[in-house]
C-alpha cells in the first residue's frame, strides 16, 4: 500500500470550496485542516445524540458517554499506552502542560530542578516558570547548536535534584526531531519524564512505550482534528500520583462542605464538561488518520519537505535570504529569514505570499528564546501536511522568484556631532496615497514611499524599539523649537511605508497641531482598517501611540 495525497487532499473540503480554488496552505504547524468524517462526526454529536456524560441516566447521556469512553480507548491504541485510564482530555497541549507543571509540582520542594531546552514553545516553557517562581523551583536548559538542544549534554544536567524533564519531541520552529527513546534511559528514578508531541502527531507514529516516557501531550487540531481538544497521557503509576489541578464535577468521589475526595485518573483530571463534540471530531481524526498507511505517508512527506528544502536552498543562492533549517530528521518545517542587506522584512515576504494565496507564518512562533539564540526576531515558516505536494511547493518558489526585492545599502553607522536623522518628506502629499483608485494601487504607492524612508543603523537598538511591532522598528524624537520631529526605520517595507504616512501627517509639527490630526479617521478612510493585516495594523498604532507619547 501507498500514499495518495491527490485523494488524501479530496478528504478536505475547505480545498474544494470556490473561494479556496487557489489556496495553498502552508500553515500546517500552527494548525491543518480538517477531513469531512471530522466535520461529520462533530455535526452528528450535536444533531444525533447530544447529551452531558456521566451525570444522567438517559439514552443520549449513554451514547455520549460511551463515545467519550470509546474515543479514549482509541487514543490510547493510537499513542500505544497500556491502558484506556491513561489518556486525559484537555483543551490542547496548552492546557495539559499547565495541568502537568502545576501538579508535579504540588509534589516537588524548593530546590529541586526541572530542565528545559531553549527551543521550547512557550506552552512548555511559561507553565514551567510559573510553578518555578511559585515553588521555588530551578529551571536547567539543554546546551544546544543552532538552536537544537544537545541530548548528549543531558547527563551533565542530571543530579538527584532533577525532577522533571520536559522536552518537545519536534521543533514547531525549526521542526527538527529529537531521539525521545535516548532519554528516559539518562535519567535519575524520581525524575519524570514529560514529551511535548505536538509537532509530532500528525507526521509520524508515536509510541508511548518505546518512548517510555511519564506524560505526552498533543493538541488534536494539529492532526486533523478539531481545535479546543487535546490529549495528555500519564503513566497508571505517574498519574496516580498526581494531584488534581482543577476542582469541580466529575474530578470527585465524594463531596463534603468541608473536603473531597477526588476519583481516580482520569477523571481526577477532567473537572467540568469537556468539549465533547470535539472528542467526536477527535475520534473520526484518529479513525482518519489510523487508516492511512502511516509510513507511506511519512515517506511521502520526508519526500516533500527534502524537495521543499531544495528549492529554497536553491533561491538562497540568488535572494538575500537565509534558510535556518534542514530536511534532515525534520517534521516538515522549513524556517527562512532575510540577510540583512535585503530591502524586504520576513513580513513583507509574507504579505507578498498573501496576495498570491499561499498561506505561510511569521513571526516568533512562540519560541522568543530560540530566535534569540538564533540572534532572530522572527522568522517565516513554511509547514507541510501530507495534503500539501509538489505544485504548492512550486507555487511558493515561483512567487518568492518575483519578490520585488530591491538593493540597499544599510550605510555604516555615522552620525558625526550628533546629526539630526529625520528623513525630509516634505515634498510627499497625502493625496498621492489617496488619490489611487484601488487597495491594490494605493499598497502599490506604500511600498514606493518606503524607499523615501533612508536607513538609520545608529538609531537600530534596544532604547529606540518600538515595541507592539511584529517588524522590527526603532523611532527617535527631537523637539526643535515647539516642532516635534520624528525619525524611524525598519526592517519591513510596508511598515516603511506606513511610516512615512505618518510622518506626512505628523513631522515638523506643534504638539497642537499633531493632536488636531485624526489619524485614525484617516487610517479608515484609506482603507487600510480594512485591507492592511491586523499585525500591521498593530505596528502601526504602536507607531502612532509612541509618536503621541512623546508629546506629553
Ligand atoms: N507545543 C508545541 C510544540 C506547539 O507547536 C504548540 C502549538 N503551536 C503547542 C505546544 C500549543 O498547542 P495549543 O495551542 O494547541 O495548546
Amino acid at each position: 500500500m501507498t500514499f495518495n495525497s491527490t485523494a488524501f487532499k479530496q478528504q478536505f473540503p475547505l480545498f474544494s470550496h470556490a473561494e479556496n480554488a487557489q489556496l495553498v496552505y502552508l500553515d500546517n504547524a500552527a494548525t491543518t485542516q480538517r477531513p469531512q468524517c471530522v466535520i461529520d462526526a462533530m455535526s452528528d454529536f450535536y444533531s444525533r445524540y447530544n447529551a452531558n456524560t456521566h451525570r444522567s441516566s438517559h439514552r443520549l447521556a449513554r451514547a455520549a458517554t460511551s463515545m467519550v469512553e470509546m474515543v479514549r480507548g482509541q487514543a490510547a491504541d493510537f499513542l500505544n499506552a497500556r491502558a484506556h485510564d491513561e489518556i486525559i482530555f484537555t483543551r490542547g497541549a496548552t492546557e495539559a502542560l499547565n495541568l502537568l507543571s502545576q501538579s508535579l509540582a504540588k509534589n516537588l520542594r524548593p530546590g529541586d530542578q526541572i530542565v528545559l531546552s531553549a527551543a521550547e514553545h512557550h506552552a512548555n516553557l511559561v507553565p514551567w516558570q510559573m510553578v518555578a517562581n511559585q515553588y521555588q523551583l530551578e529551571l536547567r536548559f539543554l546546551p544546544d547548536v543552532q538552536g537544537e538542544p544537545q541530548l548528549d549534554k543531558l547527563p551533565q544536567l542530571l543530579n538527584e535534584k532533577t525532577k522533571v524533564v520536559a522536552l518537545s519531541a519536534a521543533s514547531n520552529a525549526l521542526g527538527f526531531r529529537i531521539a525521545v527513546e535516548w532519554i528516559k534511559p539518562l535519567l535519575p528514578d524520581a525524575c519524570q519524564l514529560v514529551v511535548d508531541a505536538s509537532q509530532r502527531l500528525a507526521h509520524d507514529v508515536v509510541d508511548v512505550q518505546a518512548w517510555d516516557c511519564d506524560f505526552l501531550v498533543g493538541s488534536a487540531h494539529k492532526f486533523y482534528g478539531p481545535t479546543g481538544i487535546g490529549l495528555l497521557y500519564g503513566r497508571a503509576e505517574s498519574l496516580a500520583k498526581l494531584p488534581p489541578w482543577q476542582g469541580g464535577g466529575e474530578m470527585i468521589s465524594r463531596v463534603t462542605l468541608e473536603s473531597s475526595e477526588y476519583a481516580a485518573a482520569p477523571h481526577r483530571f477532567e473537572a467540568g464538561t469537556s468539549s465533547l463534540a470535539a472528542i467526536a471530531g477527535l475520534g473520526a481524526a484518529l479513525t482518519f488518520l489510523q487508516s492511512q498507511n502511516r509510513e507511506a505517508m511519512a515517506t511521502y512527506e520526508s519526500h516533500l519537505n527534502r524537495y521543499l528544502h531544495s528549492e529554497l536552498t536553491r533561491l538562497t543562492q540568488t535572494l538575500p535570504i537565509k534558510l535556518l533549517t534542514s530536511h534532515n530528521n525534520n517534521v516538515g518545517i522549513a524556517a527562512l529569514v532575510c540577510r540583512p542587506e535585503s530591502s524586504l522584512s520576513v513580513s513583507d515576504i509574507a504579505d507578498w505570499l498573501d496576495q498570491h494565496d499561499i498561506a505561510v507564518r511569521v513571526g516568533h512562533h512562540c519560541a522568543q528564546p530560540l530566535m534569540d539564540s538564533l540572534g532572530q526576531a522572527g522568522s517565516l515558516r513554511v509547514s507541510l501536511a501530507a495534503y500539501n505536494n509538489r505544485d504548492d511547493v512550486d507555487a511558493l518558489i515561483h512567487a518568492l522568484e518575483r519578490l520585488p526585492f530591491e538593493s540597499r545599502e544599510i550605510p555604516a553607522s555615522s552620525t558625526e556631532g550628533g546629526e539630526w536623522l529625520g528623513d525630509d518628506l516634505s515634498s510627499v502629499s497625502l493625496d498621492e496615497l489617496a488619490n489611487q483608485p484601488s487597495w491594490q494601487k494605493r499598497y502599490r504607492q506604500l511600498t514606493r514611499w518606503a524607499n523615501l524612508l533612508q536607513p538609520k543603523p545608529e538609531i537600530r537598538n534596544e532604547t529606540n524599539r518600538v515595541h507592539g511591532c511584529e517588524s522590527e522598528v526603532w523611532m527617535v524624537h527631537q523637539q526643535q523649537g515647539d516642532r516635534h520631529c520624528f525619525a524611524i526605520d525598519t526592517d519591513s517595507r510596508v511598515i516603511q511605508g506606513l511610516s512615512v504616512l505618518l510622518l506626512v501627517l505628523l513631522d515638523n509639527r506643534t504638539a497642537e497641531e499633531i493632536r488636531s490630526v485624526d489619524v485614525n479617521q484617516t487610517f479608515v478612510e484609506l482603507g487600510l482598517e480594512k485591507y492592511l493585516s491586523e499585525s500591521r495594523s498593530n505596528g502601526f498604532r504602536a507607531l502612532l501611540d509612541q509618536m503621541l507619547g512623546y508629546l506629553s
